[in-house]
C-alpha cells in the first residue's frame, strides 16, 4: 500500500475540528478530488488513538447517500489520515440563509434526509452523539444537493440497538438529551433528542434551549422546558409542533425513534399537509443564529491560537489538532463522569481557555488531552511569572486566596496573592531561565485540574557562574469565569 504521500496531494484547508484539520487532496492516479481528515497521532494518547480507530472504523461501516462517505484510512509520518468524499456544499444552515426561498417544506425535506441518515445509523447500532448543524453538510451547491451526516469522531457503538449505557459525557451542550445532562445511562435516543432541537432550529431560527449560563442552560434541558412562542409559531404547523414534541420528550423510553419519525406525517404527508410559504423570519433568525456562533468561535480561535499555538512536525499542517480542542478530554469517556468542556458552539474546533461559552462540543476523552495542554501551558508562564517577578502575570493567573506549601518558609499552609507579592519584592531570587519537565496533568472532573512536575531554575550568580536548582512541585488549577486559576502551589 503506498503512503499518503506518494498516492495523494494535499491542497486547500476545507476545515477545522476538535483534534483535525481537513483538507482537500488530490488522489494522484485518478485526478480525483477528495477530503483528507488529518490528525496528528504523535502526541495522542493511546486512548485518543482507540478514539481515531473507533471513529474510522464505524465510517467504515456506514455506506450511504446522507452520510460523508470513506475510502479509506492510511497512517504516513505520524499523522493520521481518513480520505473521505469531498463535499463541496458547505453546511447546511449556510446554505438554507443564502435561498430565496424556505418554507416548512423545506424543512421537512431536509429533516427527513437527516433522519435518514440517523435511521441507518442506529440501524447499525451507531449513536452519533454529536448531531449538530455544524455536522450536516451539503453534497455540493447545486439545487438537488443532498445532506450528508459528517463527524462520527463522537459516535459509538452499540452491542445491540436498544442497548443503554454510560458512554461519558460528550456531544455539544444545547443539543444534550436530558440523560446525558443527568449522567445517566444512554442510548440511540439522545439522537432524536438533537434531532428535536435541530428541527426547532430548522423552523424559527433560534433553538428551543438556550441560555449564556451552561448550569441555567442544563436545567432547561432537564425538565425540557422550552415553548412555541407567538407569533413566529403560530404560523408553524400542528404537525410539525408534535413531531417536536416527541423527539423533546424527556423519557427517552417514549421518545419517538428515526424509524417512527420517518413515518410521521409531517414527513410522509408533506405534500399535502405541509404549510410551503416562505418563512423570512426563520431565514433572519438562522442567520443571527449563524453570525453568533461564529463570532464566538472567531474569538476563541483567536485566544487560542494567540496563547497556545504549536508548531507540528508537516509544514502542511499548522497545530492540526488543536493542543486541547475543542475539545476534549477528560478522563475516560467510557465512564467517567468527569468532562468536558470547550469552545463555543462550534465549537468543536476551539477551545476555551476561559470558561467555555454556553454551545461547545465535550468530549471526556479529548477534552483531557486539550486541557492537559491548557494546564501545562499555564503552568509554564506561571513558573516563568514567578521565577521572573512578573507580578502582573502571576496575579492575573492566581487566585487571589491562592494557598501554598513551600519548603523554604517552613510547614505553614500561606495564603492569598499577598504572600508572594512579599516574596516577590524580597527574598526571591530571580532565575534566568526555566524549565518545566515531566508535567503529569490529572483532571478532578472537568473544572479542576492537578500538576505535578519537575522545575529547573538557572540562575547567573556571576559572569563566570551560575546555579541550577531542581523542585519538586504540584500546582492545582480551578476553571472560573475568568479563564483557569491557580488555587494552590506546592513546592519542595
Ligand atoms: P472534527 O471531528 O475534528 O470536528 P469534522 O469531521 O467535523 O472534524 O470536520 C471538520 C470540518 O471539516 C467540518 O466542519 C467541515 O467544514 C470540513 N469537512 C469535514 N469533512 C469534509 C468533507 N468530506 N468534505 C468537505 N469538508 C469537510
Ligand atoms: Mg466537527
Amino acid at each position: 500500500m503506498s503512503t499518503f504521500s506518494e498516492a495523494y496531494e494535499l491542497k486547500e484547508e476545507l476545515g477545522r475540528g476538535a483534534f483535525s484539520i481537513v483538507k482537500r487532496c488530490v488522489r494522484l492516479h485518478d485526478g480525483v478530488h477528495l477530503a483528507a481528515k488529518i490528525v496528528n497521532i504523535q502526541k495522542l494518547s493511546s486512548r485518543e488513538r482507540q478514539k481515531l480507530e473507533r471513529e474510522a472504523r464505524i465510517c467504515k461501516l456506514l455506506k450511504h447517500p446522507n452520510i460523508v462517505y470513506l475510502h479509506e484510512v492510511l497512517i504516513d509520518n505520524g499523522f493520521h489520515y481518513m480520505i473521505f468524499d469531498l463535499v463541496t456544499g458547505g453546511e447546511l444552515f449556510d446554505e438554507v440563509v443564502a435561498r430565496e426561498f424556505y418554507s416548512e417544506k423545506d424543512a421537512s425535506r431536509c429533516m427527513q434526509e437527516v433522519l435518514n441518515s440517523i435511521q441507518f445509523c442506529h440501524h447499525n447500532c451507531i449513536v452519533h452523539r454529536d448531531l449538530k448543524p455544524e455536522n450536516l453538510l451539503l453534497s455540493s451547491k447545486s439545487k438537488d444537493a443532498v445532506t450528508k451526516l459528517a463527524d462520527f469522531g463522537l459516535a459509538v457503538e452499540l452491542n445491540d440497538p436498544n442497548q443503554v449505557e454510560w458512554f461519558g459525557y460528550a456531544g455539544t451542550p444545547g443539543y444534550l438529551s436530558p440523560e446525558v445532562v443527568n449522567k445517566e445511562k444512554y442510548g440511540k435516543a439522545i439522537d432524536m433528542w438533537a434531532c428535536g432541537v435541530i428541527l426547532y432550529i430548522l423552523l424559527v431560527g433560534y433553538p428551543p434551549f438556550w441560555h449564556d449560563d451552561q448550569k441555567k442552560l442544563y436545567q432547561q434541558i432537564k425538565t425540557a422546558k422550552y415553548d412555541f412562542p407567538s407569533p413566529e409559531w403560530d404560523t408553524v404547523s400542528q404537525d410539525a409542533k408534535n413531531l417536536i414534541k416527541i423527539m423533546l420528550e424527556l423519557d427517552p423510553s417514549q421518545r419517538i425513534t428515526a424509524e417512527d419519525a420517518l413515518r410521521h406525517p409531517w414527513i410522509t404527508k408533506r405534500e399535502s399537509l405541509v404549510p410551503g410559504f416562505h418563512r423570512q423570519n426563520t431565514i433572519n433568525g438562522i442567520k443571527k443564529f449563524l453570525l453568533r456562533r461564529k463570532f464566538k468561535a472567531a474569538i476563541h480561535t483567536t485566544m487560542f491560537t494567540h496563547r497556545f499555538s504549536k508548531k507540528t512536525s508537516d509544514p502542511n499542517i499548522q497545530s492540526p489538532i488543536t493542543p486541547m480542542n475543542n475539545e476534549r478530554t477528560l478522563g475516560d469517556s467510557g465512564n467517567s463522569s468527569s468532562s468536558i468542556v470547550t469552545t463555543t458552539e462550534t465549537a468543536a474546533t476551539v477551545s476555551s481557555y476561559t470558561t467555555p461559552p454556553d454551545q461547545s462540543r465535550i468530549e471526556p476523552a479529548s477534552c483531557s488531552s486539550y486541557n492537559n495542554d491548557v494546564i501545562i501551558e499555564l503552568t509554564k508562564t506561571l513558573s516563568k511569572a514567578m521565577a521572573q517577578h512578573d507580578l502582573a502575570t502571576f496575579q492575573e493567573l492566581c487566585d487571589i486566596n491562592i494557598t501554598c506549601f513551600d519548603h523554604k518558609v517552613g510547614p505553614v499552609l500561606l495564603q492569598g496573592q499577598d504572600y508572594h507579592t512579599y516574596q516577590f519584592n524580597s527574598t526571591m531570587k530571580r532565575s534566568d531561565n526555566i524549565l518545566v519537565v515531566n508535567p503529569n496533568v490529572q483532571m478532578l472532573g472537568s473544572e479542576v485540574a492537578c500538576i505535578s512536575y519537575n522545575r529547573i531554575l538557572q540562575s547567573v550568580v556571576t559572569s563566570a557562574s551560575y546555579c541550577v536548582e531542581s523542585h519538586c512541585d504540584t500546582m492545582v488549577w480551578k476553571q472560573t469565569r475568568n479563564g483557569w486559576k491557580c488555587v494552590h502551589y506546592h513546592t519542595t
